[in-house]
């Protein structure tokens, strides 16, 4: 830690803010405890920050209490001006951003760029659309009777946060519940608190007042999450993880009834059909499976390809997998960085084991990278089978197993043969299959013929255990706002 230094790296040496952030003010070491934050590209400690918890959490939830009051009564366009500015400072900075990025995540610095814009458009996007929390007039069964809605902020919001996308999760996040007059305290993970504190600072720059926005950070997020849970000033938890810590947040906030928002684990299909252009399904294959060393919640993690299709799909696909360079995110030519830590290794080497002990094969990859450290090489299997570990489990790595089927219900059966129903994927040509398909897929996000499918103008979401709620788009700024209604009597 002592040889190196964050502040050499970027240019705007501020942007490194190791500290938490509550009602306006930066908080070093509390209570002497700290935690240390690695480079997954070389395991080197990269910052230490200070570990908070319950105390920490009670006086952040106060703060943002406070500033609620005020918030909430400033307008939309006062609110709008405020956010557009912390959207200019977030491109201004986005090279330091993506460094401190890359750094602490170890996904390409080519990919964190483009994580610093589409984080950035959350916050272009909700800016705007705070003006446009429109209520409703509905007419009334009595003639004597007026009935209008409004929407109102929901008050003081939790924000838990994942690794794998360290900026835009949080943007998605914050942005729509601050342009709702929300304020809140953010917990980001605890392998990259780095680029959330940035984030703040340049929120803090852009004119927040204290208190809207708090940061707490810590190694362990227990007694934070406990504490968010049971406060009775926080009314919504807006969480995106496992499904397991999400189950943990769900039944915890029970007591207080608090609304949720929840962006769990996903168990993506993606289907290729005979009649797919293979050029077009291995394209966006590679833009789905392999984005972030395979370490995101839409990441296709069954691939269902026809049987007169397979062959001539899966030697394309290991083809261009074949031709990924694995690396250090800052080195240029870098495809796939390491992934997030060793249980995140251990996981993907699990799968992979597995799945060749009861038969899979191996066509491309398949092995730790000679790099050694947290690299795996990229890797295409076949003859995969529904018995096997990766067919139930999320492998959250840079492991492309491909099914063999025969017709659209074997198909539709075992793509929604599981618990999850975040995103799915078809590759067709013919309208019929795709719309069908379509539909009968139960997942909350369907791309026909297309391997990305965020934006913030659509709503991002899953169903069953992957999740409830959505974010981006109009309805992500309703998750942010009650609705009353008014009824207004003996109008005569
Ligand atoms: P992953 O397995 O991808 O690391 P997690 O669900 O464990 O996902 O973590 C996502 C976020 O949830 C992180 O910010 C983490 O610190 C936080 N988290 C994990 N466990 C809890 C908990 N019990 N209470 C509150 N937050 C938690």
């Amino acid at each position: 830690m002592d040889k190196f230094k964050i502040e050499d790296k970027i240019s705007y040496k501020s942007l490194f803010k190791p500290f938490g952030y509550i009602n306006g003010e930066w908080i070093n070491l509390t209570k002497d405890k700290s935690f240390e934050i690695y480079n997954p590209s070389n395991n080197e400690v990269i910052a230490r920050m200070p570990e908070m918890g319950a105390d920490e959490t009670k006086y952040a939830i106060e703060s943002a209490n406070q500033a609620f009051d005020k918030w909430k009564r400033k307008t939309a366009k006062e609110r709008c001006s405020i956010l557009k500015k912390w959207y200019d400072l977030v491109l201004e900075n986005i090279e330091d951003l993506s460094i401190i990025m890359t750094l602490e995540n170890g996904k390409p610095l080519k990919e964190s760029k483009a994580e610093i814009i589409y984080a950035s458009s959350f916050i272009d996007w909700f800016s705007e659309e705070g003006k446009r929390t429109y209520g409703r007039s509905i007419p009334a069964t009595q003639a004597d009777k007026r009935i209008i809605t409004i929407k109102q902020p929901v008050g003081v919001c939790a924000l838990i946060t994942p690794w794998n996308f360290p900026s835009a999760m949080i943007t998605r996040k914050v942005a729509p519940a601050i342009a709702a007059g929300c304020t809140v305290i953010i917990k980001p993970a605890e392998q990259t608190p780095l680029s959330a504190s940035a984030l703040v600072y340049l929120a803090e720059k852009a004119g927040i007042p204290k208190g809207v926005i708090n940061l707490l950070v810590a190694n362990n997020p227990i007694p934070i999450g406990k504490e968010l849970c049971d406060n009775v000033a926080i009314k919504k938890i807006s969480f995106t993880g496992s499904t397991e810590v999400g189950k943990i947040l769900i039944k915890d906030s029970a007591n207080t009834v608090k609304r949720v928002s929840m962006e769990l684990g996903g168990n993506a299909p993606l289907i290729v059909f005979n009649d797919a252009d293979v050029d077009i399904a291995v394209k966006e294959t590679l833009a789905s499976k392999y984005r972030n060393s395979g370490q995101t919640c839409v990441c296709a993690n069954r691939i269902f390809v026809q049987e007169g299709i397979y062959q001539k799909y899966s030697e394309a696909l290991a083809k261009k997998v074949n031709s990924f360079n694995v690396g250090d995110g800052f080195e240029d030519n870098s495809d796939i960085g390491p992934l997030i830590d060793i249980s995140g290794l251990k996981k993907v080497e699990r799968h992979l084991e597995d799945a060749v002990s009861k038969g899979a094969k191996v066509l491309t990859g398949g092995k730790k990278s000679s790099l050694g450290g947290l690299y795996f090489e990229p890797t295409v299997l076949t003859d995969v089978k529904e018995h096997m570990i990766l067919f139930k489990e999320e492998t959250f790595g840079p492991l492309a197993p491909l099914f063999k089927f025969k017709d659209i219900n074997e198909v539709v059966n075992m793509a929604n043969n599981t618990n999850y129903g975040l995103a799915g994927y078809i590759f067709t040509k013919d309208l019929n299959i795709a719309w069908q398909v379509s539909e009968e897929l139960q997942f909350g996000m369907v791309g026909i013929n297309s391997g990305i499918l965020s934006t913030e103008v659509a709503p991002f979401g899953g169903v069953k255990e992957s999740g409830v709620g959505r974010e981006g788009s109009i309805e992500g700024m309703d998750e942010y706002m009650e609705i009353k209604y008014l009824c207004f009597g003996n109008i005569m």
